[in-house]
């Protein structure tokens, strides 16, 4: 397909790698001579036609860095029909071809509304650091978010054998526990609560008692933001601390340190796959579909079957870290 012009936004919460996949998108258009706009804000952006005209040596320097140079945000209008009217008549206006969205499951929920009602070719990359998407094996920023975690966490352990104290920290994760559960995971914690396994706080308990019979002395809980307790580390903390006030216990929400920082390497060789290949996906005629890695094999996926979760090894994967924390 002879494409000759397209746009290229980020959408829905930062993530590092953003940049490194912008930078692969227009070197690859600008390398088949192709133009290429960024959408600044995302859909609420592109709705606005706020747009500009990005070349080779518009995206040097940016590959090593965190957040998103065309930045990005959540948009109400483009949930609305008028919104995603407006928006495709500025595509229209530029005659532009072709767009390539970087964002979560928000962003493909979006996508998919916006192509059923106008027909405009489109290629989507996971950018989220919550892995929370299906047709991937890892989303760009994940990587990063979870070495974060697991610094901070490693810091907190520090601290906590120091003092013998039980720590329940808080990582980011609305919906889903992936964070939670490799940050867990890596750091050797001794309990992981998610949002898609129901946490008792009995069995919770339980497992800190067992842990002080055995004069296990430091207790890491990594609590996702959206567990199902509602309120994340500081409902765990509040309980805990009003029912076995003898326990030293601290808490810590580890917050926007997980979006921010320079993205990992394995962020940035995602990103740079992806973004090249959702450039010659376009090419290729494709539409309507995210671009992923999967078993180190680029795929592709509807829009509408990305945003499903994958019915994932969450419960198998708890299990194993419970053994391991032993
Ligand atoms: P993250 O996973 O980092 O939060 P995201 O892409 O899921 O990223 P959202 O804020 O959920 O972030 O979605 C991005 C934007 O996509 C929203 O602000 C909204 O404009 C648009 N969007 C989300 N859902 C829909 C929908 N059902 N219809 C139309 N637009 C939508």
């Amino acid at each position: 397909m002879n494409i000759q012009r397209i746009a290229l936004l980020t959408s829905g919460g930062d993530a590092p790698g953003m940049n490194a996949a912008i930078r692969a998108v227009v070197r690859t258009a600008v390398f088949h001579k192709m133009e290429v706009w960024g959408i600044r804000r995302g859909y609420e952006g592109l709705i606005e036609g706020d747009m500009i005209p990005l070349q080779a040596q518009d995206v040097s320097n940016i590959i090593a860095r965190g957040g998103t140079i065309l930045k990005t945000a959540r948009s109400k209008a483009f949930q609305t029909e008028e919104g995603r009217r407006n928006a495709f008549t500025q595509l229209q206006q530029r005659g532009i071809e072709g767009l390539i969205l970087i964002g979560g499951d928000g962003t493909f929920r979006g996508a998919h509304a916006f192509f059923q009602e106008h027909q405009i070719p489109a290629i989507g990359l996971p950018g989220t650091i919550d892995n929370d998407l299906a047709g991937t094996d890892y989303t760009i920023g994940f990587d990063t978010a979870v070495n974060t975690a697991v610094e901070a966490i490693d810091k907190i352990r520090d601290t906590a054998e120091a003092h013998d104290r039980l720590f329940i920290v808080e990582v980011m994760g609305r919906d889903a526990g992936y964070i939670a559960l490799h940050s867990g995971l890596a750091c050797g914690a001794e309990d992981i609560l998610i949002p898609e396994v129901e946490t008792l706080l009995g069995q919770v308990v339980a497992r800190i008692c067992d842990d002080e019979r055995r004069k296990k002395t430091v207790h890491i809980i990594v609590v996702s933001e959206g567990d199902d307790l509602k309120g994340g580390a500081s409902a765990l903390y509040e309980y805990i601390r009003h029912d076995f006030p003898q326990l030293d216990t601290r808490m810590c929400v580890l917050g926007h340190i997980q979006r921010g920082g320079s993205p990992t390497c394995a962020d940035r060789i995602l990103a740079s796959r992806l973004g090249f290949a959702a450039v010659n996906a376009l090419r290729a005629g494709k539409s309507q579909v995210m671009a992923g890695l999967v078993n180190d094999q680029v795929v592709f996926t509807p829009f509408d079957q990305a945003v499903k979760q994958q019915a994932n090894l969450h419960r198998d994967m708890l299990q194993m870290i419970r053994v391991l924390a032993v």
